[in-house]
């Protein structure tokens, strides 16, 4: 099977769980795949805009060039301008998911970071969550308050809006996604209660260090 089509079927896969992990739901959420290997076809695979994740096929996925030109069937997802500058300005990262999910979208209304009041916020890679301001959805400007919000990270909220999470691979991707939902709705119960304890940027250095050497996937 070739590269192109194997990541076809792997991009409706994680469409399809991002619904079954009840982190999407309807038409809500994107994703994409960067494309490597077809030698004249710098480019990447992104869902179709408008089509809920049960319905997709492989077929169905629309292919864009870096200049923004789509082929497919359908119309690409109408975020494809934040999914093309993340994947052609951080060249490590090859797959890029966005959801509506419950807890990291309840938190993007509150317009704040989510700061280091877990260890595992590390895993974005600092010692916040960003979150974007506010733009339409679809538009340029989300993409540049996006970017803005990814410098030196893996994950940001969209405010009033929902969450990006970009990875090596989709899997990894995937497992950011889950994480900054959990992230969330915990920190959403402890503000409840009453102010969360923050890590010192110390503790977080430690944390970052630390995970240089863990994970049995690696
Ligand atoms: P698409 O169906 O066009 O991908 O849009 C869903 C979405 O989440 C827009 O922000
Ligand atoms: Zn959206």
């Amino acid at each position: 099977m070739s590269e192109m089509q194997h990541l076809r079927e792997q991009l409706v896969s994680i469409s399809q769980q991002l619904c079954h992990l009840g982190l999407n739901r309807g038409t809500s959420g994107n994703v994409s795949v960067r494309v490597h290997h077809e030698a004249d076809l710098a480019g990447f695979l992104i869902t179709p805009s408008g089509m809920p994740a049960n319905k997709m096929t492989p077929a169905d996925m629309v292919w864009m060039d870096f200049l923004g030109n789509a082929t497919g069937e359908h119309q690409p997802s109408s975020e494809w301008r934040f999914h093309l500058d993340i994947l052609q300005q951080k060249p490590h990262i090859n797959a890029v998911i966005h959801t509506h999910s419950l807890f990291a979208t309840t938190l993007s209304t509150l317009r704040r970071d989510i700061p280091a009041f877990h260890y595992m916020i590390a895993l974005a890679g600092g010692d916040s969550i960003r979150c974007a301001p506010y733009a339409l959805f679809g538009s340029q400007q989300l993409s540049d308050y996006a970017l803005g919000a990814l410098q030196d990270r893996k994950a940001c909220l969209l405010a009033n809006h929902g969450m990006i999470a970009v990875g090596e691979t989709l899997e990894n991707a995937l497992n950011i996604t889950q994480e900054v939902e959990t992230l969330s709705a915990q920190y959403l119960q402890a503000l409840q209660v009453g102010q969360p304890y923050i890590l010192t940027a110390q503790e977080m250095q430690e944390v970052q260090e630390k995970f240089k050497g863990y994970g049995a996937w690696k």
